[in-house]
């Protein structure tokens, strides 16, 4: 093994730690298109989207211009509890990998909530504080968005309501139980309590529910309950800034030694991770003053890069939310039970849609099997129980330091560890008893749903 100048994990000093968060929009040439209103059409004003969401986050959300948003006093003394996250060279990868690569990680894996969704939960529960309000709701699916709301709302002492896809809250007990543990309530969706929820199962009873109609309950009750607004755990702009705090630190610890990567890679599910991480490299790129591969990986059976279109599509399956437009499969795309329950999104992010588009970063789509046997091989060896979709940027990562091995290049690869796997046993055992599948749509499917994508022009 060689000698080990740079250490194994590169910790920030608590006055090295990053004061700002950083809007990459303020560097994109081609802005990425704005919300539209479903009914009208035409672009949403911050009127239009105060009923539904905080106040401030609702300027962070239209401002594509300031650079720098100076990070609250009370945020920044939150992070410090489990921040900076280790950027840890991947050694022993390495060496079992036999590759000249030099692989880092960036581990978002430290907090209870167990993923990185609590940088951007910490910041949406200040602003809903700040404005006085009395509590948030939102949906889950898998539970990490939740667990990392639920969280931050116990801090700031404010109500959460959290609407849990009915499948994953039977399923997914644990999870249920760490959200009441911060004082959260959480309802299976559909439920009774909701207009929208008691058509739902009217329509369809005993149904295991879905993200999109979690959506559409959450938003109804933020509306139609004084001090309530709702909040999203990714896809939107404002939480892509709030995720930026990765990408800072991961730089600034590189900077510390001298380091430049050659190659970025991160997960996208709505593309919050990925965004907030590659941010300040992709000004760079912007700025024209340095070159990075940036790599995107997402499930092969749910491939909104890949083979969706970058259209306007609304953001939940009950049509509520205002049109984005993105990479997209379609609203009503229903992916395959894929285990990486944070990566089944039918969108994407806006702004990575627009980079994309342009040609600034790649994509890259991969199956579930090939998936956990990379994040098994990295277990074994880094000591880390990886999250599902964390071990898609795993897969992509060990395939290019094996290229590199190949040609003999010595690439430097700094990968996206979002979170831990400790609730995903049941995938995991899936893996180990040979029962898992790897399913992936054929083109007559996904036309299917792209025909339905709304018009417009
Ligand atoms: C939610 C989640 C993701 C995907 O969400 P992005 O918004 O694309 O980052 C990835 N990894 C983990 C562990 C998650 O919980």
């Amino acid at each position: 093994m060689e000698n080990k100048d740079i250490p194994y994990k590169i910790y920030l000093e608590e006055n090295e730690m990053p004061k700002y968060w950083y809007n990459v929009r303020a560097d994109m040439k081609k802005k990425p298109a704005p919300l539209l209103n479903p009914g009208t059409h035409q672009p949403m004003s911050a009127a239009d989207l105060a009923p539904v969401f905080c106040e401030e986050l609702i300027q962070q959300e239209l401002d594509n211009d300031t650079r720098y948003y100076p990070i609250p006093q009370e945020i920044r003394d939150f992070y410090k509890m489990y921040r900076p996250s280790p950027l840890v060279r991947a050694y022993c990868l390495e060496e079992k990998l036999g590759t000249p690569a030099k692989i880092y990680y960036k581990f978002e894996g430290n907090n209870t909530s167990g993923s990185h969704k609590l940088n951007s939960a910490i910041a949406q529960a200040y602003y809903a504080k700040k404005q006085g309000l009395k509590g948030v709701t939102t949906e889950t699916g898998a539970g990490q968005w939740g667990t990392a709301l639920s969280m931050a709302c116990s801090y700031f002492d404010l109500d959460c309501k959290v609407y849990m896809v009915k499948v994953s809250y039977e399923q997914k007990p644990f999870r249920r139980e760490v959200m009441r543990v911060y004082g959260a309530s959480v309802t299976p969706s559909p439920s009774e309590t909701t207009q929208i929820g008691k058509k739902i199962l009217s329509e369809h009873p005993g149904t295991g529910g879905s993200l999109g109609c979690a959506i559409s309950e959450a938003v109804e009750v933020a509306v139609s309950n004084p001090g309530y607004r709702y909040v999203l755990g990714s896809v939107l702009n404002q939480v892509l800034l709030h995720q930026s705090i990765i990408g800072v630190e991961t730089k600034t610890a590189l900077d510390k030694y001298g380091i430049t990567p050659d190659i970025i890679i991160g997960c996208a599910g709505g593309g919050s991770n990925l965004g907030g991480l590659i941010s300040p490299f992709m000004g760079e790129k912007l700025r024209g003053e340095k070159d990075y591969r940036i790599i995107a990986v997402e499930p092969a059976s749910c491939p909104s890069f890949t083979r969706g279109v970058y259209a306007y599509d609304f953001a939940d399956t009950g049509m509520v939310c205002p049109l984005a437009k993105m990479y997209t499969l379609g609203s009503d795309f229903i992916p395959a039970p894929n285990h990486a329950g944070g990566l089944r999104y039918h969108g994407m992010s806006p702004i990575l849609s627009e980079l994309y588009d342009e040609g600034l970063m790649e994509a890259v789509s991969v199956t579930q099997t090939k998936v956990f046997e990379a994040a098994e091989q990295f277990a074994r060896v880094e000591g880390i129980l990886p999250a599902p979709e964390s071990s898609h940027a795993i897969r992509v990562a060990i395939d290019e330091a094996l290229k590199c091995k190949e040609t003999g290049e010595e690439k430097t690869i700094v990968f996206g560890l979002t979170g831990t796997g400790y609730f995903d046993l049941v995938a995991y055992e899936k893996f180990h008893n040979g029962e898992m599948t790897d399913y992936i749509p054929t083109d007559e499917e996904l036309a299917k749903y792209r025909a339905k994508l709304p018009q417009i022009d």
